[in-house]
C-alpha cells in the first residue's frame, strides 16, 4: 500500500471543516465515502484520483510524469 496517502472514511466533520469535494476532480464527497488524504499536497482526493496518482508516483510520493516512473502502489 502507498504511504503517500492516509485512507479514511469521510465523516461529517471532514466534509464540513475540510472539504466536501475531491481536490483533484471536484466530484462530491459524501459521508461514508472512502477518501484519501494526500500527505504531499495536503488535501483530500477521492478513490479514483488516488488510484490515478498512484500510477504516476514514485517511492518518494512525487508525481512522475515520465512513463518510466516506478509503479509501486
Ligand atoms: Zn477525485
Amino acid at each position: 500500500m502507498s504511504q503517500c496517502f492516509i485512507t479514511q472514511t469521510a465523516t461529517e466533520e471532514i466534509l464540513l471543516r475540510v472539504t466536501n469535494v475531491c481536490a483533484q476532480c471536484y466530484s462530491d464527497i459524501n459521508t461514508g465515502d472512502t477518501i484519501h488524504y494526500d500527505n504531499q499536497r495536503y488535501h483530500y482526493v477521492c478513490q479514483k484520483c488516488q488510484e490515478e496518482y498512484c500510477e504516476k508516483m514514485n517511492e518518494q510520493c512525487d508525481v512522475v510524469e515520465d512513463e518510466a516512473g516506478v509503479l509501486f502502489c
